[in-house]
């Protein structure tokens, strides 16, 4: 089955221009031929109009938890309709083409993972991290996604469970959050020296990567040294850490949102409806709004010093979470190309899978989203979805329901 999607402003995920008025040829879920013009259409083609919209690559959240709303008494079939409803619309209804995950129980993000990979159900590609790994009196207890471990052997003895229930990599928990109560502080670390050489050794010996949360120098600079491929948020930051990031190649995906999105720092009419549903308590906005101007500095540091970067949200749920984390970065001080590099190419390469996804290339997947106005103008414009492609098939048709087109 081949489908050409002409009339397309290609932004390829590249560079940081518009390819105008080019048509791309997919074939059989791959990308065959990008050309700029219209090119020759095979007979029997299947051809999509696209009359100017912006085709881009399909967005990437590599920060994701499954949960919204959290319901504390959820079964675990409960939990597994949620998260497959939440996963589906973040899919359909903002593009939202790949996720990792980085902490959902039971293993629930493996089994959606093999249901979308089979083709039963119509869900993002996911990169899946099972359990959040934690200490007793540790981060996110009150999630239902941490698994509490304590003593070398107790993260090890998790690690290995977690590799044999099918994960892709280990979300490893060094430090306190934002979310959480008064004795989980982000500028503690909670993990001692043999818990965190023992976590790392076993990932490394195994070669599973560690998606580390980190959030002050210590849990940082603990985390690169020990040859985590990720750190999590990193609110409090110094430049040893910069310079251990560009030294390791090590990726830094910020979650701007979880210190950003409160009532008073809500800057557009997304964010100040999501803050409203959200229904922070008084004393998370006060932490966040705490924590807030610290993080913004060490994420322009970041961003300005050439570290490694991609775009993962901490947010929920996932129709909500890539758009707003990528305006966050925008309303921060990045460009929408930098915003759209983080949220496409650079995801894939964290996660991987930069030789087959993340760009719109002849020889790539095509998992694509396009939008009727140019997002490299106003990021916004990524609201303005009008087809979500995920394997060269169209799973998401806008078109009718978009005004003005
Ligand atoms: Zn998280």
């Amino acid at each position: 089955m081949i489908t050409v999607l002409a009339n397309a402003n290609v932004i390829d995920g590249v560079r940081a221009d518009v390819l105008r008025g080019a048509s791309v040829t997919i074939d059989d879920g791959r990308i065959a031929l990008v050309a700029p013009g219209g090119n020759q259409v095979p007979s029997g083609a299947r051809v999509i109009d696209l009359r100017g919209a912006y085709l881009l690559p399909g967005l990437w959240d590599v920060h994701v938890h499954l949960e919204w709303p959290r319901v504390p008494s959820a079964t675990l079939a409960e939990l597994t309709v949620q998260y497959a409803e939440n996963a589906s619309r973040g899919l359909v209804e903002s593009g939202v083409t790949s996720i990792r995950t980085a902490g959902v129980p039971h293993f629930i993000d493996v089994a959606l993972k093999r249901a979308g990979e089979s083709g039963r159900l119509t869900v993002p590609r996911i990169f899946a991290g099972g359990w959040f790994l934690t200490t007793t009196a540790g981060h996110a207890l009150g999630t239902g996604f941490a698994k509490t471990c304590d003593g070398p052997m107790g993260f090890v003895r998790a690690i290995r469970e977690q590799m044999e229930a099918g994960v892709d990599h280990i979300k490893l928990n060094l430090s306190g959050g934002v979310f959480g109560p008064s004795w989980d502080r982000h500028w503690h670390s909670f993990l001692l020296t043999e818990e965190l050489e023992a976590a790392f050794t076993i990932c490394r010996q195994r070669g599973y990567r560690v998606m580390a949360h980190a959030t002050n120098p210590e849990a940082v600079k603990a985390a690169l040294r020990l040859g985590a491929h990720s750190v999590e948020h990193g609110y409090i930051m110094d430049d040893d850490c910069l310079a251990l990031f560009r030294e390791r190649q090590a990726w830094y995906v910020p979650t701007l949102g979880i210190t950003h999105l409160t009532p008073a720092q809500a800057s557009t009419e997304w964010e100040a409806r999501w803050v409203e549903r959200r229904g922070l308590t008084a004393d998370i906005i006060e932490r966040a709004e705490d924590a807030a101007p610290e993080h913004r500095a060490w994420f322009q540091k970041a961003l300005a010093s050439g570290v490694k970067m991609a775009l993962g949200s901490d947010l929920r749920p996932l129709r909500d979470s890539a758009n707003l984390e990528m305006e966050l970065w925008v309303k921060d001080g990045a460009t929408p190309w930098q915003a759209i590099a983080a949220a496409t190419r650079h995801a894939a390469d964290l996660c991987g899978a930069g030789d087959l996804l993340g760009t719109i290339e002849a020889g790539k997947i095509a998992d694509l989203i396009a939008v009727r106005d140019n997002p490299l103008e106003d990021i916004h414009h990524l609201r303005s979805l009008l087809l979500v492609v995920k394997d060269g098939r169209v799973v998401a048709d806008h078109r009718a329901a978009a005004p003005g087109s």
